[in-house]
């Protein structure tokens, strides 16, 4: 696009995303992919929170951007390393009534010294995770690797949505341990599937974040803090309504599937007094704002400058960059 005056760009950017657009329409979750509807839309609606330019960029690769939203979690039937990156059992840290973060420390390091790397592996990753992957991104947009860029940018977002999931941040992350079993399905997949369509993701630009780390920090913290409520108001709402009104049956491509009720959703949400949705939001700001910040410290790189890059070895040529980081963080005792 070197060579393109300003209103045929204009043209070529509105092209790119009526052809997103189109994408879109025809990628409405169908029976296989409704559970995914929340992560194509936290990275389409961040992709709209971007500054002009960076905007531009990534409204080109909108479709990839939102299919690629949902990669991670199918990489998890076929890589062991990859389920623990999705979630963090904070409860196996703390006894209740103690501060669940007393004795966890946000440096990976740290955190590897006091723990050990296997228990944090065997209860989550999820936020260290997402810091590695900003690290990542950062280098691909220094690199100005087109490939790594948009498949870093894709993968950071359904991490980073999944971090705003407060069943992420417990070891009782499907109701298994309180006779609430499928909750987490509830509350993240059939809610968005019935109410999305009222959510306004209209906000506000994307923000530098001086520090991802204490963002995504933040971001679990206020995750495990909701999950009270997300427990004790689907006991309540479970209470006010019959047994035999709480599930309903839907059709799934042609298979007849048990969902709970639309009744009993709709109580379920207005209980919640809008948390799914406010979650949402702030994922879409987040992700946004972790590829805007990822894009201003590797120095804003000219982004008509992305080149195709080499996609074999990608994973193992990542996890040798991420050693060497790992390796420059200072150590430090734990509680
Ligand atoms: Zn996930």
């Amino acid at each position: 696009m070197a060579n393109l005056s300003i209103s045929q760009r204009f043209k070529l950017n509105a092209f790119f995303l009526l052809l997103g657009l189109l994408f879109l329409n025809n990628q409405k979750p169908n029976k296989h992919s409704w559970g995914f509807v929340g992560h194509e839309r936290i990275n389409e609606f961040a992709i709209y929170l971007l500054p002009s330019k960076l905007q531009a960029f990534f409204i080109q690769h909108l479709p990839y951007i939102v299919s690629q939203s949902v990669a991670p979690d199918k990489r998890r039937y076929i890589s062991e390393i990859e389920a623990p990156r999705h979630y963090i059992d904070l409860d196996h840290y703390y006894v209740l009534g103690q501060d669940p973060f007393w004795n966890l420390p946000q440096n990976w390091q740290e955190a590897v010294d006091c723990h050990s790397e296997d228990t944090l592996q065997a209860y989550g990753i999820v936020p260290w995770h997402v810091i590695h992957m900003k690290y990542r991104l950062q280098k691909a947009f220094e690199q100005k690797d087109l490939t790594r860029t948009l498949k870093y940018a894709a993968e950071i977002g359904h991490y980073i949505a999944d971090a705003h999931v407060p069943l992420h941040t417990t070891e009782n992350y499907n109701g298994q341990f309180t006779n609430q079993l499928g909750i987490h399905g509830l509350w993240e997949s059939r809610l968005v599937e019935i109410e999305a369509d009222n959510f306004n993701f209209w906000i506000g630009p994307a923000q530098y974040l001086p520090s991802v780390q204490k963002a995504i920090w933040s971001v679990i913290h206020s995750s495990h803090a909701a999950l009270d409520s997300v427990f004790k108001l689907e006991t309540l709402v479970s209470a006010q309504i019959l047994a035999s009104q709480k599930y309903s049956y839907e059709y799934r491509g042609s298979t007849l599937t048990k969902v709970y009720s639309r009744e009993f959703c709709n109580k379920y949400h207005h209980a919640l007094n809008g948390m799914v949705e406010r979650r949402m939001r702030a994922a879409i700001l987040m992700v946004s704002s972790v590829w805007y910040t990822a894009w201003v410290d590797a120095g804003q790189p000219n982004l008509k400058e992305f080149q195709i890059s080499n996609y074999e070895n990608l994973e193992s040529q990542d996890l040798d960059s991420t050693r060497k980081a790992n390796s420059r963080w200072k150590q430090r005792s734990c509680h």
